[in-house]
């Protein structure tokens, strides 16, 4: 994530899946996966299955908080469905962002 400091109000990378900025705290809206024909209910910051189990921080990627969901293309979430990088594994998870991109307008 950059950010602007310096005087000027910070300015964040908006997700593509929900349409918020990735300001911290903004969770994703976007709570479910969908990996072939199953939906699976992602893996939130802090989550037992998250790369941080626990934590109370913000995300270093997407600045999501605690008990919210990461934002499209961050590198800190896990997949749901094999537990690898999210951003990365084969469960072609990128389909389904983009599939709920559509649906939500
Ligand atoms: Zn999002
Ligand atoms: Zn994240
Ligand atoms: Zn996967």
């Amino acid at each position: 994530m950059k950010k602007t400091s310096k005087g000027k109000k910070a300015t964040y990378a908006i997700c593509e899946a929900c349409g918020k900025e990735m300001a911290p705290g903004n969770g994703c809206g976007l709570t479910h996966a969908r990996i072939g024909s199953e939906e699976y209910e992602r893996i939130k910051v802090g989550d037992d299955l998250d790369f941080e189990p626990g934590t109370y921080d913000f995300c270093h990627d997407c600045n999501a908080g605690p008990g919210q969901y990461h934002h499209y293309n961050c590198d800190a979430e896990r997949c749901p469905c094999c537990n690898e990088q999210f951003f990365g594994c084969d469960c072609k998870a990128f389909e389904l962002y983009c599939y709920r991109k559509k649906t939500l307008k």
